[in-house]
């Protein structure tokens, strides 16, 4: 049995899967290796930017980022998720950058603690709730 998702270029070529998604995905895949042997730059970038071009802009590492934590939430993972949260953990998953980033992407503090994704999240959400008014970000626009 394959490991793979379908939807995946490697499962189209190696596992030979023929359904819709995986055929997407090897089309997808060829196209972009033959545009990229042209010299021409993705006109788009996204997780499939990254994986099928190798693009490693910043937009395509946060959508690469964003889909691998999609995927994670969606599998349920979080060998954890019914112990109470430590002190510990929650400073890990509330510590800032700055006043608009965190230190952590949730997907890091999910890996790292054993959690969900989603479960993470949450905790950031109400995080931002009791966040003292002083240290909110002034919003423009
Ligand atoms: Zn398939
Ligand atoms: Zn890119």
């Amino acid at each position: 049995m394959s490991n793979r998702a379908h939807g995946t270029a490697g499962r189209y070529t190696e596992d030979d899967c023929r359904c819709d998604e995986c055929t997407d995905a090897n089309t997808e895949r060829v196209y972009a290796s033959k545009q990229k042997r042209a010299g021409r730059v993705p006109a788009v970038h996204n997780a499939s930017t990254y994986r099928n071009w190798g693009c490693d802009c910043d937009k395509c590492i946060q959508a690469n980022r964003d889909l691998l934590a999609r995927q994670q939430a969606a599998a349920g993972r979080g060998v954890n998720s019914r112990k109470e949260w430590t002190d510990k953990e929650l400073e890990l998953v509330l510590r800032r950058k700055d006043s608009r980033r965190y230190e952590h992407t949730a997907l890091e503090v999910a890996l790292k603690l054993g959690r969900s994704v989603a479960a993470v999240n949450a905790k950031r959400s109400r995080g931002r709730v009791i966040k003292p008014a002083t240290l909110a970000a002034p919003r423009r626009n």
